[in-house]
């Protein structure tokens, strides 16, 4: 696996107080100068490390963007509203803070001649053709989140086609960890940890025939770090493990993992819910040297034990 390190630097994490913001600042501070840009909507302050300077201020806002941006030199942009559902209940306050935030930070890093890894994600694709999904994937949303990453995700390759800036899109599986918010399909796996450890049956969506590709905040972290310094810019990666499980057969291994107690229920299918998700990560394997370390059965024991540190990138 490839190592990349960023040292001496002054980095700005939008987001740097949610779930994975959070753990990217982790990674950077000790060696860094760390700014996070966050209007702790849904992040939050407890989870910025304590050697990070905090803005708390709106991405929306091109003044707070630019005060944040101040003489950094790269930017790794985490902040949205991540949530699906939040998106199609508000289709027009998720493209301002998603597509309209994203061009807005872009716009400042072309000025200042800033590189900005940026946080795309696998809901860009919507229901794939093929299993496992390549960057050459149709892409065709389904939710309003997915076209507002599939526009950050043009963008960054626009501004570097464009403009020459230095830019990487990450497109996220899913993603989990220690600080996940209990709150969307993306964290199914908090859900169903919290309704295993407080002993009530684990709710599986459909059949549970569903398949998606788990991918442990700490690779991502490291995705983040090796899109950092890579020389491949104005590209996209998927960042999963290549590897994927049924929602069933996770909610029996969280049932195994907690104390083998709690029931596997069934109720309604949510509706447009994607069937298969598994990321071809072969892309960033040659090109970044990226590599996931971390097993689903490792990643899901260890946030049982409450080990938030087990897996520093
Ligand atoms: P999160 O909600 O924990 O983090 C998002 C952060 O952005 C929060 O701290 C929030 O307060 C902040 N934020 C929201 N609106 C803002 C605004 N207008 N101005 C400033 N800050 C604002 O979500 P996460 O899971 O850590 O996701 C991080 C990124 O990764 C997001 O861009 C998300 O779309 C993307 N992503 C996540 C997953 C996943 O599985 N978690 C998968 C694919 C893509």
């Amino acid at each position: 696996m490839a190592s990349a390190t960023v040292d001496g630097r002054r980095v700005l994490v939008t987001g740097g107080a949610g779930f994975i913001g959070s753990h990217l600042v982790d990674a950077l501070v000790e060696d860094n100068e760390v700014r996070v840009l966050d209007d702790f909507s849904t992040g939050r302050r407890a989870h910025v490390h304590p050697d990070a300077t905090v803005i708390e201020g709106d991405i929306r806002d091109p003044a707070t963007v630019a005060e944040a941006m101040a003489d950094v030199d790269l930017v790794f942009h985490e902040a949205a509203n991540a949530s699906v559902t939040r998106s199609v209940d508000d289709p027009v306050a998720s493209h301002r803070v998603n597509a309209t935030g994203a061009l807005t930070l872009l716009e400042r890093a072309r000025r200042a001649d800033a590189r900005v890894v940026v946080a795309s994600s696998t809901a860009i694709y919507g229901n794939p053709t093929t299993i496992p999904v390549t960057e050459e994937e149709p892409t065709t949303p389904t939710s309003p989140y997915g076209v507002e990453k599939l526009a950050v995700d043009h963008y960054a390759r626009l501004y570097h086609d464009l403009y020459g800036l230095d830019t990487v899109a990450l497109r996220y599986f899913n993603v989990y960890g220690p600080r996940q918010a209990c709150a969307d399909y993306s964290s199914v796996i908090t859900v169903f940890l919290e309704q295993a450890c407080s002993g009530q049956p684990i709710t599986v969506e459909g059949d549970g025939s569903q398949i998606r590709d788990f991918v442990h905040v700490s690779d991502v972290v490291r995705a983040n770090v090796l899109a950092a310094t890579t020389d491949r810019v104005g590209e996209a990666y998927n960042v999963g493990t290549g590897r994927s499980v049924s929602i069933l057969d996770l909610a029996r291994l969280v049932a195994d993992l907690t104390d083998g107690e709690s029931d596997v229920t069934h109720v309604d299918p949510r509706p447009g819910d994607i069937e298969a998700s598994r990321a071809d990560i072969s892309k960033a394997r040659r090109e970044l040297g990226y590599e996931p370390s971390v097993g689903l059965q490792d990643g899901l024991a260890a946030l049982i034990d409450g080990d938030a540190d087990g897996f520093r990138p």
